[in-house]
Parts: C-alpha cells; structure tokens; sequence
C-alpha cells in the first residue's frame, strides 16, 4: 500500500511519514505542489494526502492536474482554512475528503483507513478467472491447490490481479513494487513475473501472465484445458 503526501511543512510530513510507515505503508514525500504533482501523475499510489498551501502550486491545482490525466487516487486534503468555501473548492477540484488542521493523528488514520477502504484496497481476496489472490495470507489459491507467494511475488501478482487484464508495463510494476527511487532494474520483475507463471502452474490455475511485447505484462484466462508440461 503507498501513499504520497505533499505537503510543505517538513515537521508535519515527516511525522505523518514516519507514522504511517510504521503502520506498514510505504510512504513518498513531496515538499511542494509541482513535484507532488508529478509524483501522483506516476498513478502508482493507493492514496494522496495533499496540502492545499504549497510553494509552486497549489492543493486545488495538484488535485484538478491529477484528475485531468484520469487518476482516480483517493485524496485527502489537509486545509489550515475551514471554511465551507474552502471544503466546497477542495471537493469541486477533485479531493475525496478534507481534514482539518490541526487533526488528531487518529483522526488522520481513521480518514485514510475510510478511504482506503472505500476504493476496495482493504477487500480480503482478489478474484481472476478460476484462481483467488487471498490478500491477507499472501496465498495463491485454485480449487484444492494453493501456494504461498514470497511479499516481492505477492506484490507484483496484486497489481497484476488488480490491472484485471490489462497491460502493466514493466516499469509501472516495478515503481508500484519496488518504489520510486529503489535500485531494482526492469530484470527484477521478469525474474519475478517468471517465478509467478511456475507457481501458477503449479496449482493448475487458467490464469496466464502474457507478455505484451515492449509493452508489459497481463493475466489472461485461457479455458483450453493444459496440461502443466514442465
Ligand atoms: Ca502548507
């Protein structure tokens, strides 16, 4: 699960930073609203918290950029203002909700939790042709058979579960698994994607990993019947 803040008061977005890390999320930090801006265009985050008074841009400016390019993040937006013209401004230009500063910490993870949940990140498994991606035990599941995949394997199989078919270029997984500024090559996810197609074979799942070529990845249902050959 990662989520960026933009947010230019250091103090309060390196506290929320090291909260929510240690909550287990993985956590980006922008300082002002063109690189948050850019950041959030990545479309890798499950969810922005935004300032609406940032250097370079404002809040209301970042969320209108970011649902003018179709990303659909959930975000939460942190107003020092609170007044209904401000709430109405922040909601019109695209935030999911708005929080008030100052917030009780708890506050701020029950809106996240809230939100997160809202866009289904907290459902418990993921469905696709005749196999289950349970989330909580990180197990591959199909009829009788199941595998437990490593948290790399079970990373890269929940944005692929989640594309639903769609093409995921290499770099997209490998910035939604490995992070923004991680040393791991494009090699990294061909290593894993090729771990993934054995143990989907192993279970006798219908689920194929294709290869789109240049382009990336995408699960495929076949409904021949295939004996595993290898
Ligand atoms: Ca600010």
């Amino acid at each position: 699960m990662r989520i960026l803040i933009i947010e230019d008061e250091q103090l309060l977005a390196d506290s929320i930073k090291s909260l929510l890390t240690k909550k287990g999320f993985e956590v980006d930090v922008a300082y002002d609203g063109e690189s948050g801006k850019e950041y959030a265009e990545l479309g890798i985050y499950d969810l922005i918290i935004l300032d609406i008074m940032l250097p370079k841009m404002d809040g209301y400016e970042v969320a209108r950029r970011i649902r003018k390019k179709r990303i659909g993040t959930p975000i939460l937006m942190l107003t020092a203002k609170g007044e209904l013209e401000d709430r109405i401004t922040g909601l019109n230009s695209g935030a999911d909700y708005y929080l008030t500063k100052p917030f009780d910490i708890r506050e701020l993870l029950a809106c996240i939790n809230a939100l997160l949940r809202r866009q289904g990140a907290y459902v418990n498994e993921i469905r696709f042709g005749n196999t289950v991606l349970d989330l909580s035990s990180a197990m591959l599941i199909c009829g009788e058979n199941s595998i437990r995949l490593s948290a790399k394997e079970f990373d890269v199989m929940r944005c692929l579960f989640q594309a639903e078919g769609k093409i995921l270029s290499k770099e997209m997984i490998l910035t939604k698994v490995w992070g923004y500024d991680s040393d791991a090559v494009e090699n990294h996810v061909e290593v894993y994607i090729g771990f993934l197609r054995k143990k989907l074979a192993n279970i006798g799942s219908n689920l194929r990993i294709e290869t789109a070529r240049r382009l990336g990845y995408y699960l495929e249902v076949c409904d021949y019947d295939s004996e595993v050959a290898n």
